[in-house]
């Protein structure tokens, strides 16, 4: 199955970041986690499969106990979805037929500052984190016989985890741009698993975040890059449960994300952070609601344009054409 024409284009961090003068992000702790990504997880996507294979009783057997295998590999949520020609990168090509999407939450403890050093070594921490989760379920899945395939939180995926976590039943999309689940907030990161293991699917959830969005708007005030919009958007289609979508500026979030410590700052500022999060609290010293360093937006590469134009689809029009 292709991607759709409608899919944006798989994501080229080396592309993205040579459009704001490279990658400027230097924390030792980050190069350390991104090199053992490259180094030891990548080489683990693919392995041998078990010639004899397991036979479940039916599909929704085997989704509960890959789900009970995923959880006790470390993921704090699992759903499983149909993929679509839309979950697949535009040029891509996938032969699975089910997604199973993992989330794993970041802590707390580490965005009481935000853009901070911290919250960028949390991110990578917990990509590398998940990374071990979908790689050991992968691994799973092929000693019971089924082939498979990783799709890592960060690299060269052919899927998109968000749609398709929406589909497995996640949560709903934010005025951030980001997935909020009901009780683990947005403060999470995905990943997946692609097979054509016969699986029962999850269905999407209404939860009544999308309408708690249209009254809150925390994300769009702190956001420094001001890349979160006011309205839901007819240009940026629809979302499972039919509303329009905000569509968050790209073109404004990326330069200050690449340079200055992958922001970030509009998860740990959500309001539905403060729900569970208590959990997380015990015998450490935090606060209910960071501080967020409103550090100066990077000024475009070219001077000329009034704003950054990425490499992205629907991206390639007229620079008047695009909205403040
Ligand atoms: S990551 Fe930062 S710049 Fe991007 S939308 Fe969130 S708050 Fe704004
Ligand atoms: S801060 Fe408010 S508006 Fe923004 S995503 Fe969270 S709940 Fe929605």
């Amino acid at each position: 199955m292709k991607g759709s024409e409608n899919s944006p284009p798989a994501f080229n961090w080396d592309e993205w970041y040579n459009t704001v003068g490279g990658r400027t992000i230097k924390i030792a702790e980050v190069d350390a986690i991104l090199y053992k990504i490259k180094e030891f997880q990548y080489p683990k996507f693919n392995g041998e499969v078990n010639k004899q294979q397991f036979a479940f009783e039916n599909a929704s057997a085997a989704s509960e106990a890959i789900k009970q295998k995923a959880f006790e590999l470390g993921a704090d949520e699992v759903g499983i979805a149909e993929i679509e020609p839309s979950d697949i990168y535009n040029g891509r090509e996938v032969t699975e037929k089910y997604a199973i999407v993992i989330g794993q939450r970041m802590l707390w403890r580490n965005f009481q500052e935000v853009p901070s050093n911290e919250s960028a070594i949390e991110c990578l921490r917990i990509y590398f984190s998940l990374g071990e989760v979908v790689i050991a379920l992968a691994a799973h899945i092929r000693s019971l016989g089924y082939a498979c395939t990783v799709e890592h939180p960060i690299g060269d995926s052919d899927v998109l985890h968000v749609p398709l976590a929406l589909k497995a039943g996640f949560g709903e999309l934010g005025r951030h741009g980001s997935i909020i689940h009901p009780k683990m907030g947005p403060l999470f990161r995905l990943g997946s698993v692609i097979t054509n293991m016969p699986l029962a699917i999850d269905k999407p959830i209404d939860a009544g975040i999308a309408k708690f969005c249209d009254n809150c708007k925390a994300c769009r005030i702190y956001c420094p890059a001001k890349a979160i919009p006011d309205e839901r958007s007819e240009q940026a289609g629809k979302d499972h449960l039919g509303n329009y979508r905000y569509k968050v500026d790209t073109g404004k979030c990326f330069p200050y994300f690449a340079k200055h410590n992958y922001c970030s700052a509009c998860l740990p500022v959500c309001v539905y952070n403060h729900k569970e999060w208590a959990k997380d609290f015990e015998g450490f010293k935090t606060k209910l609601f960071p501080a967020v360093n409103m550090l100066a937006a990077p000024s475009p590469v070219d001077p000329d344009i009034p704003k950054h134009v990425y490499p992205r689809i629907k991206r390639d029009i007229a620079v008047e054409q695009l909205d403040e």
